[in-house]
Parts: C-alpha cells; structure tokens; sequence
C-alpha cells in the first residue's frame, strides 16, 4: 500500500491501526516517522523493547518503492519476514542461508517493486552485485538496524558497518535511518560520522526502564544464590541467565534442572538445530528458563521476560544494559540480578591482557570494564550511573527501585586495609621480588599457615597475620575494590597483583580510600587474640 509522499499524520496512523492492530504511537515513534516519511534522515536510540521497528516499517509502507533494512542479525531474518508476512506486509530478505532460487525469487518480487520492505545482511553490500540490484529497483528508504556496530569503539563492532557511508553517496535522495538501543554520546557522534549523516535529525528516547529493578550482590556461591533469588522471587517465571563460558552454562542450566527449576542451555557450541529448539521453546512456554551465553537474546521479543541473572561480569556498561534490557518489555515489575565478585575482576582483567588486540584495543576494553566495575561497587543509586553513563540526568533523589535505594550500603573508611593490603604487595615485591594473586596476599593478611605460605617463608614478612581483623571474604571485597577503584593492577596470565600509580598516595598516606561495606558478613569472626 504505497502512498504519496509527504503522506499526512492519518496516513501513518491508519498503516499502525490496520497493519499492526496497535491504537496509538510509543514516544519518539510519531516524530521519527513524520521525519523520516517526507525523507529526512534520522539517528535513533531508544532502549530494546522502545518500539524501533515500526520506525522504518511505517514509512516503508507509506512511501513509494521498498524499504531495505541492514541488519546483521541473519538468524531472525526469516522469523521478522515470516511475521510480517502474517501481517499482511510485503517483506522479503536476502542473505547466505539462502539457495539460489529463494534468492533470485526475492530479486525479481524486488524489481517488480512487490516488496514493502527487503532484510539484508550488511555484507551484501559490499557486494558490487547487489548494489547494482538495488539501483535497478526503487528503494523508499535505508534503515540501518544495530547502527552501533559501526562504532570502533563500542562492543560490537563489526567491519561490514563500515562500508554503509557510501549509500548515502550512491543514492543521495533516500532517506536514511540508523536506529541502535546502545549508545552513550560518543558512539552516537560515531555513528553520525562513520555513516556520513551530518543532516541526520537525532531522536533521543530515554533509556530508564522504571519496571527494572537491578540488584548486584556480592558473589559467595554463585549458583546457589541464583537458585535462592529464583525460589524466593521468580518461581515459575521466564527468565535469562548469562553465563560467560559454555562450560558454566551447562552446569547453571543442569543445576536448575535438578533442583527443580525448568532450565535449558544455550551457546555457540550446540549444534544449531538445538539451539533453534531451545531459543524457541522459550519464546512459546511460559516460565521456561534459559542459562546461555551472550550469543543469546539478540533481537529476541519476548515481552514477559521477567528476569535476567547475570553469573558472570558483563564486559562493558553497554553490554550489562542491553541484555538486562531483555526484561519486563512488557512493562511490568522485572527483576536485574547480578552476583559479581573477586575472581570477576581478575578474570575479566586477565582476559583483556591476555588478548590479541593491540594496545588501543586493550585501552578501550580495560575503561568499558571499568567502567562496568564502577557501576558495580557503586554506593549511589545504580540507575542514576546507569543514566549518567547514557548522557541522560538522573533524578538526583535516587529512583527508589535498586538496591542501593532500597537498602543503602554502608561505607566504612577503608584506608587502613588499603595500606595493609598495598604494603603486602610493595613487601612482597620489594624484599622478595615476588608477585602473588589474591588468594596468597589474603593469606598472608590473615596469617594462615598455608603450604605455600611455608614453602615461600611468607610467614616471616612483617605483614603476616596484620590484618585478622577482617575475615577472608572481606578482605577478598577490599582486595577487589582497590581493583576497580585503579588502586591495585592485574598482571599476566596468573592475574597477579600489583600497584599502580596511583597506590602511591595511599601508601604514603596521602589519600583515604572510602570502601562499600560488604552486605552479607560472614560470621565467623577470627578476632580476639593478638598472638
Ligand atoms: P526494539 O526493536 O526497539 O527492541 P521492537 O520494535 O521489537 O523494539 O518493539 C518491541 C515491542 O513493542 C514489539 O512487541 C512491538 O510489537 C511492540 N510495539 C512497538 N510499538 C508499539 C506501539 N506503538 N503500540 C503497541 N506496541 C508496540
Ligand atoms: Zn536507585
């Protein structure tokens, strides 16, 4: 149903009644269509779940010729035709799952201008072939899906982006349209510059999903607290727990099986025909629970997603929000859960060093992580550094729906431990030449006769057994805040600690270092005697 240009509100509003069956528009959707129908390129970022579809399906609809969407999600390319398609929607796709045939069919429906809208993977058009097909044809707009894998400098960058500047070139009176659920305001300039579209009209949605409640926890033992969390708070519900390695998947998912928990693995490394199976059981069963690996949830709309749990640390802010964002798209109470500890850190740093980017690549990934990790050891409200983080003001109150609202964590002033734990370091290193990982300076804190501690005769520094006034699992938190305060470094493949320039201060006792207490204390205390 193709109709003039400059095609007037009702117009829109009648393709969104008739063809969607919805009754009204969602935030920007409205603007951004009205821009993008009488051909204005356009920037868009609004969060997963905000409605990003409709802001080119509409105009595809509307505006004479087909509508080609980039998108690298090859995976969902079929199931969005197929959907659209029960919708009454002329929609075709292009990319490598394809034979011949299929492809030819969907090349000529194309250039008999059949198609309202044509999924293409942005490979193809790298393509001297297909670019000569989509000159033949009329194309009402460009949509550019995922936008942000454009960028350099996000987490998801992906080369074939790159090429993308030159349809603005090839054909200058299509209008454009880069939408992205990811982007702080860097990317976003990214976004603006590496596709070449300085005229772009920029469409900011906001990135607060009230209904998300996000919790971080201190990680004891890891699957066990998620089973609590899921008992206590979620029993029955669907949900997605992010694992980082296969390994874990598999056993977080048999682990929920087991203790009575509907549970299913998902990751890379099951062959496709079961991962099809799980990712589709779980769009159709209620309650059904999904432990997989970051490969899982990209695209996936499933409104009723009532929690994500995260096992494992997230790479980057943009990550944890993404996949957090899977939750509650239907807008009820959804619950983001995290267990983070010690080991997170090292492994995370350990992974980045141990890399094979370059050392540009390894700055960029080490400020994402940290800034991750600020989010983590965060005392404030975690939605406002979420907020922050996004270039968006948050309420300076505090959002009352995290768990830094809900029960604000004491702060203590940690200077001392700092300088215990720093000295250890500096002891071993410079009396010993010796670096250790946390496990042997806590060790050597607490004065535990360990066999590595007799066999390296730490038990006769001048730091051993100073700091029993804390237990194991606190001076593991202390250990692991200095980490993401930049206090203490991880070093090589055995994630050995070190100072940094900046311990320097503390040691000489230049500077406090304010440290979050750790919620749940262990009990066993070893106080008392001072031997
Ligand atoms: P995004 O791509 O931004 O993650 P989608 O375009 O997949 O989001 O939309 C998310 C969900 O919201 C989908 O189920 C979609 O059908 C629904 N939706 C989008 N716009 C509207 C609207 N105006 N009214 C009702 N539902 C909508
Ligand atoms: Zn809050």
């Amino acid at each position: 149903p193709a109709g003039p240009l400059g095609a007037d509100a009702s117009e829109t509003l009648a393709a969104l009644h008739r063809v969607f069956g919805y009754d009204a528009f969602r935030g920007e959707q409205e603007a951004v269509i009205d821009h993008v129908v009488a051909g204005g390129d356009a920037v868009v970022l609004m969060p997963t779940g905000g409605g990003k579809s409709l802001c080119y399906q509409i105009p595809s609809l509307v505006r004479p010729g087909t509508g080609v969407v980039v998108s690298p999600l090859i995976a969902l390319m079929q199931d969005q035709v197929d959907a659209l398609r029960a919708l009454g929607v002329r929609a075709g796709f292009m990319n490598s799952t394809q034979d011949f045939d299929e492809r030819r069919m969907v090349e000529a429906e194309f250039l008999a201008g059949e198609l309202d809208l044509l999924y293409l993977a942005p490979e193809r058009l790298r393509l001297e072939s297909s670019l000569d097909l989509l000159s033949r044809g009329k194309i009402s707009l460009f949509a550019i899906d995922e936008a942000h894998c454009v960028s350099q400098w996000g987490h998801d960058f992906r080369p074939d982006y790159l090429a993308l500047s030159l349809l603005g070139e090839r054909w200058p009176d299509v209008p454009r349209i880069a939408l992205t659920a990811t982007a702080t305001r860097a990317t976003h300039q990214e976004i603006t510059e590496r596709l070449n579209m300085p005229t772009a009209r920029h469409f900011v949605a906001s990135f607060d999903r009230p209904n998300i409640q996000y919790r971080i926890v201190p990680k004891a033992d890891p699957k066990k607290q998620l089973l609590n969390f899921l008992r206590e708070e979620h029993a029955g519900d669907a949900g997605i727990v992010y694992c980082l390695s296969r390994n874990s998947v598999e056993k977080t998912a048999e682990f929920l099986s087991r203790n009575g928990i509907e549970a299913v693995p998902y990751h890379a490394g099951l062959d496709a025909g079961t991962r099809a199976a799980h990712q589709s059981r779980f769009l159709r069963e209620d309650g059904l629970v999904v432990v997989a690996t970051i490969a899982f949830g990209m695209g996936i709309d499933k409104p009723d997603v009532r929690f994500v749990a995260h096992l494992d640390l997230p790479k980057s802010v943009e990550g944890y929000y993404q996949e957090t964002g899977r939750a509650g798209r239907d807008g009820l109470p959804s619950t983001a859960w995290m267990a983070y500890g010690l080991n997170d850190v090292i492994q995370q740093r350990k992974l980045i060093q141990s890399s094979e980017g370059d050392e540009a690549f390894r700055r960029r990934a080490q400020a994402h992580l940290d800034s991750m990790l600020a989010l983590c050891e965060t005392a404030q409200c975690r939605r406002g550094q979420l907020l922050a983080y996004f270039g968006q003001d948050p309420d300076p109150s505090g959002c009352g729906n995290c768990d830094t609202c809900l029960t604000p964590p004491e702060t203590w002033d940690g200077t001392i431990a700092a300088q215990k734990a720093l000295s250890t370091v500096v002891r071993l290193q410079r009396e010993r030449g010796q670096k250790f990982g946390a496990v042997q300076i806590v060790d050597i804190l607490l004065g535990k006769r360990t066999g590595k501690v007799i066999q390296f005769d730490h038990d006769q520094l001048s730091v051993f057994g100073i700091g029993e006034e804390l237990t194991e699992g606190e001076w593991r938190g202390v250990i692991r805040q200095l980490l993401a305060q930049g206090l203490l470094a991880v070093e090589g493949e055995y994630g050995t600690l070190v100072l940094t320039e900046a311990s320097g201060a503390v040691l000489r006792r230049e500077r406090d270092v304010p440290l979050r207490k750790e919620p749940k204390k262990p009990v066993t205390s070893r106080s008392g005697s001072s031997s």
